[in-house]
């Protein structure tokens, strides 16, 4: 998730949570691990009076101050009530203890309960009801018989980033083929592999950590796309596609351009008929799998786009302008669609339609090497302007 940038700006992490309480003040240390900072959920029990379940699901449930709060270990969601939140950093087990991420109290809990905030500036956690909450404030973690832990001394605050680049179709899915009439022959799968090969290296050029879900001409499943991003927990995903002009249309070879999706219902006629016509690599595919059975995946899958969707949306917006700077064809804008690909990734996610493979102006420019390099660079640009649009919006650590 991209908020994990919350936790990975330039400035120092804190080292410590304090949760204040009308006169008295628990300090909850701040402990790295793998994904990021977070701290361990049986500390806040003296301070929330948190209490921590293992559901038959493997679930953990955690009532803090009064929230019930539902979270798995590697899920980098929290389900409370109806309502499911992104989280920065997937909870998981320390030691055999659950950390939670910092978010969890700095963000969801005041958002859910008017008996919290949080004070950015002193990464103090306020309850500000304590009538509501009931805490009952016990200074177990400084006596001599229960020290508190050492303060961690290995942080990652410069976590790097990771951006999945996904090149359309592949294998015996070639994608659009043309142009019509004049002009050097398109394939769709040769083409987006050439950009995304130039992206991910333009991306890592910019400090990025890159994964593609293909790098030879194979066949990927559209929902195996989006499920390699959620397993290897990536920030962004980029799908890069070549557009086709509607044979129906009045001059079929004169349609150019460029145009980003982001995933939501098809709006239009034309956005319809592009999610048409990149869903269809489905019917190349065998042994799709289903989603899992636990009622809960689906809620977070259902719950988790619409988080994501503001941010896919202002991504898609990002990398259009930028392409539009370096594309010689007019932008044909930002566009929604449901793109299968799309709707597998827990993440901002767009589609990108570098052009017309069926116009041959457009066709010369995704044959040739150096404008598929500056479409790439124009798209990473976009990603690195999108990265730190994001880090300003959200970033509670910012000073
Ligand atoms: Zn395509």
């Amino acid at each position: 998730m991209l908020a994990a940038l919350l936790i990975a700006c330039q400035l120092a992490a804190p080292t410590q949570l304090v949760i204040r309480s009308g006169d008295r003040t628990v300090n909850v240390p701040v402990v790295s691990t793998a994904a990021g900072e977070g701290v361990r959920a049986d500390l806040l029990g003296p301070a929330l009076g948190a209490a921590i379940r293992v559901l038959p699901n493997g679930h953990y449930a955690i009532t803090l101050g009064g929230v019930a709060l539902d979270v798995a270990e590697h899920v980098p969601f929290v389900r409370v009530g109806d309502a499911v939140f992104p989280l920065a950093v997937a909870p998981s087990l320390v030691n055999g203890r659950l950390v939670v991420p910092l978010q969890l109290l700095s963000d969801v809990l005041p958002r859910v309960s008017g008996a919290f905030a949080y004070d950015t500036v002193r990464d103090e956690l306020r309850v500000t009801d304590t009538a509501a909450v009931h805490v009952a404030v016990v200074d177990t973690l400084h006596t001599a018989a229960n020290p508190p832990p050492p303060t961690p001394s290995t942080r990652n605050p410069k976590r790097r980033r990771l951006v999945v680049v996904d090149a359309g179709h592949g294998g015996p899915d070639n994608g659009m083929t043309g142009p019509i009439g004049k002009g050097p022959k398109v394939i769709e799968k040769t083409v987006t592999l050439a950009v995304a090969k130039q992206l991910a290296s333009a991306l890592r050029a910019r400090g990025y950590d890159v994964l593609m879900t293909r790098t030879t001409d194979t066949l990927i499943a559209l929902s195996d796309r989006g499920r390699i991003a959620n397993a290897a927990h990536a920030d962004l995903f980029i799908s890069v596609h070549v557009n086709a002009a509607n044979p129906n249309w009045k001059d079929p070879g004169a349609s150019r351009g460029f145009e980003t999706y982001f995933l939501a219902e098809a709006k239009t006629e034309d956005a319809k008929r592009v999610e048409r016509m990149e869903n269809e690599a489905v019917k190349f595919e065998t042994g799709v799998h289903a989603p899992k059975g636990d009622p809960l995946s689906f809620i977070i899958n259902d719950m988790a786009q619409n988080e994501h969707l503001r941010e896919s949306s202002e991504l898609a917006e990002t990398i259009q302008s930028s392409l539009a700077q370096v594309h010689p064809a007019p932008s044909r804008g930002v566009k929604q669609a449901n793109f299968s690909v799309l709707r597998n990734s827990f993440m901002p996610a767009v589609l990108v339609e570098i052009g017309f493979g069926t116009n041959s102006k457009d066709a010369a420019i995704l044959t040739s090497a150096s404008w598929q390099a500056r479409i790439a660079g124009a798209i990473a640009d976009a990603t690195t302007r999108y990265v730190k649009g994001y880090e300003r919006r959200v970033s509670p650590q910012r000073r």
